[in-house]
């Protein structure tokens, strides 16, 4: 199969190729996390540290059945992303793979909640897009904070005491 991540369309499609099976439910797990599985071995062959985990264990409201792709920590390699199906509930995306060939899950970003990085890995203000910060010691004086110097959005902690 052929899998495309691409972050700026969030969007993950993934297409058949000869070599890929049908899949089905049977044998070990259903049809769906089969697939996923191996769009995750795609994903590493990318680069990508990638786990798989059922929704509901990460504290999402999804039904307890449905899995997804997780980066699997804030450590771990950029984009940090979650990879799913968004109709899980009404269609089955290896029902789809396996009809059209194709199928297109949902790509979400930057899902550890960080700062977001302009390509040459500089910080971006997420209100106003600035890319000029200062630092500023909390009133209390006991951690220093990193702060858009245009807008005064907090960034992140640099130290905790
Ligand atoms: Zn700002």
């Amino acid at each position: 199969m052929k899998v495309v991540l691409d972050t700026k369309t969030h969007t993950c499609t993934v297409t058949r190729e000869a070599s890929d099976p049908k899949y089905r439910d049977g044998g070990w797990g259903n049809a769906e996390s089969r697939l996923l599985y191996h769009v995750q071995q795609e994903l590493k062959k990318q680069g990508h540290d990638i786990i798989k985990k059922r929704m509901w264990k990460d504290g999402h409201l999804m039904d307890d059945l449905q899995q997804y792709l997780r980066t699997r920590n804030a450590k771990s390699k950029r984009p940090h992303v979650y990879v799913w199906d968004t109709e899980w509930a009404i269609s089955s995306s290896a029902d789809e793979f396996n009809t059209n060939g194709t199928v297109t899950f949902k790509v979400e970003t930057n899902v550890f909640n960080e700062p977001p990085k302009d390509e040459d890995g500089m910080i971006i203000c997420p209100k106003c897009q600035t890319r000029s910060f200062e630092e500023k010691v909390e009133p209390a004086g006991d951690r220093t904070g990193l702060y858009c110097a245009n807008c005064g959005k907090w960034i992140k902690w640099i130290t905790k005491v």
